[in-house]
């Protein structure tokens, strides 16, 4: 089965950057890419033929919410994935397993996927309580609409700072979300890693058997990168 790829654009490139990104990605034979990029821009990429992704929604359905986007708005407009609490959302924006659980209630009801973030803060791996958190963290599965769900296990320590758990690290850590997932009825359920992913050290991350895809912030915003990345996952 192909790997999953995510790239996670965050708050980065213009319009320009975008369009010129379309171009050079057009290549990328990978039925499983998906691209998230700021919301604002996400018209521009709907005639593509891989799918679109949102890097965040509203917990809530409609209404006075100034800035904020539905997941019903999000759907009508043909996206098919939201990343749910992101270690940034749950960190700079503060948000809480309470908010989460209701956001993939909300992506899951209104027929999309939700690519929920799980992962430890290097103090807490530092003091062995990864297992703990991840456990915590799953807590939010509980209330989703149906089983379309990814989960990416992504360190807090290793996102953006060119540092990765070592393979057996990640093994352990995917084989406690699966195990988890499994008490919340969810069988099979893609778990990706997320944190650091880059083009020095794709082919060995890409040996982790429980690994189904990578979800990649700044190395995914070079389209060249995507297209070794894709190529390196698919051996
Ligand atoms: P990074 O980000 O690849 O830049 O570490 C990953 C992520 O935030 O999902």
């Amino acid at each position: 089965m192909e790997k999953i790829i995510i790239a996670n654009f965050k708050m980065n490139l213009t319009k320009e950057e975008i369009l010129s990104y379309i171009e050079n990605v057009k290549k990328i034979d990978n039925n499983r890419f998906i691209v998230c990029p700021t919301s604002i821009y996400v018209s521009l990429f709907l005639d593509e033929k891989y799918s679109i992704g949102l890097q965040n929604i509203c917990e809530y359905n409609k209404g006075a919410y100034t800035g904020e986007i539905s997941a019903s708005q999000a759907s009508s407009m043909g996206i098919k994935y939201v990343i749910v609490g992101h270690s940034e959302r749950r960190h700079v924006y503060n948000e809480t397993i309470e908010s989460i659980t209701k956001k993939i209630n909300e992506v899951t009801s209104n027929n999309m996927t939700a690519i929920i973030c799980d992962g430890e803060l290097e103090e807490e791996r530092k003091n062995n309580k990864t297992k703990e958190v991840l456990m915590k963290q799953l807590v939010s599965l509980k209330e989703r609409e149906n089983d379309n769900i990814i989960i990416a296990y992504e360190p807090v320590w290793a996102i953006g700072t060119s540092l990765t758990p070592t393979n057996e690290d990640i093994l352990e850590a995917t084989e406690v979300i699966k195990k988890e997932s499994l008490k919340y009825g969810l069988n099979n359920v893609p778990v990706l890693y997320g944190g650091s992913v880059n083009l020095n050290n794709i082919e060995e991350l890409n040996k982790v058997e429980n690994v189904d895809g990578f979800l990649i912030g700044g190395c995914s915003l070079k389209p060249e990168n995507m297209l070794k990345i894709v190529e390196v996952t698919k051996k």
